[in-house]
C-alpha cells in the first residue's frame, strides 16, 4: 500500500467538512503505466480504496468519485437498498446531484468531468443534463447521434420466429424457449417461470466486415 498523497488527504478532509460527514478511511495503491484510475466504496467497511494510474486529474475524479458514493444518500429500503448495498455502486440521479457539484468544487473543469465520467457510465450524460451541468446537453446530442448512426448501420431487425408463447425447456444447465430456441436466463427466466410471457425472435443482419457470421439472433420479450 502506497503513501496517500497530500492532496488527497486535503481533499477528503474538506469534502467531507463541507458535507458534515465522517471521514472514511483512504487506502492508496498505485499501477504505474496505466493512465487510469479505479476506486472501491465500502460503506460498512468505512473505507475508500483507490488504485492510481500516472494521470493526475484522472486520479482526483475517481477519488471525488468515490466520496460522492461516500457522501451520496443511501437508499434506505426496498430492492434499491439491497441492490445498493450489494454493489455500493449506484450511478443513478442521486449520485450524480452529489457527484457533479463534487467535481466542480474540487477542481475538475465540467468539461473534464463529463469526458471522464461518461466514458465509464455513458448514463452520466442524461443526468449531467438534467443537472445543467455546462456542456452537457451538446455532449449528451452527440452521444445520441452516434448511437442512432451505429444502430443505423447494423441494419433493420427481421423477425426470425414470429411472436410466441415462451414454453420453458431443460437443456443441460440451461433453460430454453422450446419454441425459437432462445436461452433464458437471470430476471427474465424467473419472470417467464412466474408469469408466463410471449417471445418474438429477431436478426439483423450484420455488415459484411464483422465476419462469418452474417445474422446474430435476439430473443424480445413481451409481457
Ligand atoms: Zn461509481
Ligand atoms: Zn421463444
Amino acid at each position: 500500500m502506497a503513501e496517500v498523497p497530500g492532496w488527497a488527504r486535503a481533499v477528503v478532509e474538506e469534502a467531507c467538512r463541507e458535507a458534515g460527514a465522517a471521514e472514511p478511511r483512504l487506502a492508496w495503491r498505485t499501477r504505474p503505466g496505466r493512465p487510469t484510475s479505479s476506486g472501491v466504496t465500502r460503506r460498512e467497511a468505512g473505507s475508500v480504496s483507490i488504485s492510481a494510474g500516472d494521470d493526475p486529474g484522472d486520479q482526483r475524479l475517481t477519488l471525488l468519485h468515490e466520496l460522492a458514493h461516500w457522501l451520496a444518500p443511501v437508499p434506505s429500503r426496498g430492492r434499491r437498498a439491497r441492490h445498493a448495498r450489494a454493489r455500493t455502486s449506484h450511478h443513478d440521479a442521486a449520485f450524480y446531484a452529489v457527484a457533479f457539484p463534487l467535481y466542480v468544487r474540487h477542481g475538475i473543469s465540467p468539461a473534464d468531468a463529463l469526458r471522464g465520467e461518461s466514458a465509464r457510465y455513458p448514463s452520466a450524460l442524461r443526468h449531467a443534463r438534467a443537472l445543467r451541468v455546462p456542456g452537457a446537453e451538446a455532449a449528451w446530442r452527440i452521444h445520441r447521434a452516434a448511437l442512432r448512426s451505429r444502430a443505423a448501420s447494423r441494419g433493420p431487425l427481421r423477425v426470425l420466429v414470429p411472436e410466441h408463447r415462451v414454453r420453458l425447456v431443460r437443456d443441460g444447465r440451461w433453460t430454453r424457449c422450446r419454441t425459437c430456441g432462445v436461452r433464458v436466463v437471470g430476471p427474465v427466466l424467473r419472470r417467464l417461470r412466474r408469469r408466463g410471457g410471449s417471445h418474438v425472435l429477431l436478426t439483423r443482419e450484420l455488415p459484411r466486415s464483422v465476419g462469418a457470421t452474417p445474422y446474430r439472433s435476439i430473443g424480445m420479450e413481451s409481457a
